[in-house]
């Protein structure tokens, strides 16, 4: 059995199943060391006594459960703090180790370690109507930094392509002047810093790490939410380096006037420069996609497989290289040929996990919830404000979040119209573009019906 694969295909699941930052923070670095056929005992490498705690504290069922579906023979996933060399599992893991190494040594040396994966460029990204413009502003930016778009302010849900897009902008840049200080780092690790350096009383120090740079690339900047200390900090940061003209790259989940959680002078300097948005794929880049992947891969697939895929799984593109990374590791694991039907039951969990997450009850529910309404008068034929509003917030995620059509959401909505319906889901989607606050709304709507 090959663990570094099944390691591989274990760690493509959990990037889809926890937020990236978290996935970046405790898996650099981890690979299977040993597995016994016999006892079902895993035992998996990190580089140190923390990881181990975290992992075996907060992620212990979440590693389990991804790992039994691919060893069924599972009984235990022990830790065992190990450093490197035994076995590093060949792409993915040697990327990481090298980084958790470059971080060690990174301590005592040079501040602007260039942690970007190479693999994230541009000739890699597959452009299609959902990400064209995202991509035309980041090529543009990559060309003339400080001076195209600043800061560049990238949004789209998870899986997109964010940070393959910011990624490849500093790779770009990296390869014109190799001697350009670039920093990129998710939110998370950025508010981790400034706390320790607080802490440690290096703060003049972290101040001149981030001052100095020449590109700075902020990762799902979301998340500075709350932290009004940082949100300082970095207000101060963003403005150092904005005045002289170096380029600062930001990318979150929502816009940035959706960002209610942080301070108003921060969202608006967010919005000052470029703000582009990438939406999911829609079927023929979702198609182009895969295609390329597969043959990235080397591991070409039929159309009709292709076509299955891009059917089923529609959300975004990681889940898209999930479905791949799981159907090749199946076809290695039990040395079969893809054919439709191991595809189909390999996807199985994936399409099901994901109709489970969102139905129309759930909408309904959630927007009757948000705005204290009875979905009884929902159902109704009251035409109140009040309703009325709820009403086409819940056609418009019928569609978009469900794909339904017009008539179908008709019936959900207790026998109207689809004239009534192609109404409603016009307006907020014409609304959505200058209304702030049904932004925010329908942000947190959302997010309350993935949770
Ligand atoms: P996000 O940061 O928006 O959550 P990522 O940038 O991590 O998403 O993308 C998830 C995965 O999908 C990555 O492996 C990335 O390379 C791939 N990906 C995303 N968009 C594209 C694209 N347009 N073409 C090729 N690969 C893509
Ligand atoms: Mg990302």
């Amino acid at each position: 059995m090959d663990t570094k694969k099944i390691w591989e295909t274990a760690l493509g699941e959990l990037e889809i199943v926890l937020s990236k930052a978290n996935f970046t923070t405790w898996f650099k670095g981890t690979f299977i060391y040993s597995y016994d056929q016999e006892t079902g005992i895993v035992i998996i490498g990190v580089p140190s006594n923390f990881y181990k705690e975290w992992l075996e504290k907060k992620y212990k069922n979440e590693i389990f459960e991804v790992l039994k579906k691919l060893i069924p023979n599972l009984k235990k996933i022990e830790y065992k703090v190990s450093s490197q060399k035994l076995d590093i599992p060949e792409s993915w893991n040697k990327e990481a180790q090298k980084s958790v190494i470059e971080k060690k040594s990174n301590d005592t040396n040079g501040m602007y370690q260039f942690n970007i994966n190479e693999k994230y460029s541009f000739d890699k990204f597959i452009v299609g109507n959902s990400n064209r413009l995202a991509y035309a502003a980041s090529m543009a930016v990559a060309n003339k930094p400080g001076t195209a778009h600043n800061p560049l302010f990238i949004y789209g849900g998870v899986g997109l392509g964010k940070t393959h897009l910011v990624q490849a902008i500093a790779n770009e840049i990296k390869k014109k002047n190799s001697k350009k200080k670039i920093i990129y780092v998710a939110c998370e690790e950025f508010t981790n810093e400034f706390v320790q350096a607080i802490s440690s009383g290096k703060i003049n120090q972290f101040k001149k790490k981030y001052r100095d740079a020449d590109l700075l690339l902020v990762d799902d900047i979301q998340f500075l939410a709350h932290k009004e200390g940082t949100q300082e900090e970095f207000f101060h940061t963003f403005n150092s380096l904005h005045q002289s003209n170096r380029q600062i790259v930001l990318t979150a989940d929502r816009q940035p006037q959706a960002l209610s959680d942080l301070t108003q002078r921060l969202t608006s300097r967010f919005a000052g420069g470029m703000v582009a948005d990438i939406k999911s794929p829609n079927y023929e880049t979702r198609i182009a996609i895969l295609q390329a992947k597969s043959l990235e891969k080397n591991f070409p697939l039929n159309n009709d497989i292709i076509e299955y895929i891009a059917q089923h799984i529609e959300s975004n593109i990681r889940e898209l290289e999930g479905a791949l990374n799981k159907i090749i590791t199946q076809c290695e694991l039990y040395n079969a040929k893809p054919s439709l039907d191991l595809v189909t039951k390999a996807l199985e969990d994936m399409v099901n996990s994901k109709q489970q997450r969102v139905s129309a009850q759930k909408i309904m529910d959630t927007v009757c919830a948000f705005f204290s309404l009875d979905s009884k008068d929902i159902l109704g034929k009251c035409r109140n404000k009040e309703l009325v509003y709820p009403r086409q917030i819940i056609m418009y995620l019928m569609r978009n979040e469900m794909g339904y059509s017009f008539p179908k959401i008709g019936k959900e909505l207790g026998g109207k119209d689809h004239t009534t319906i192609m109404h409603g889901v016009e307006k907020i989607s014409k609304s959505l573009a200058k209304d702030n606050q049904l932004q925010k709304e329908l942000a947190l709507i959302k997010e309350k019906i993935y949770l």
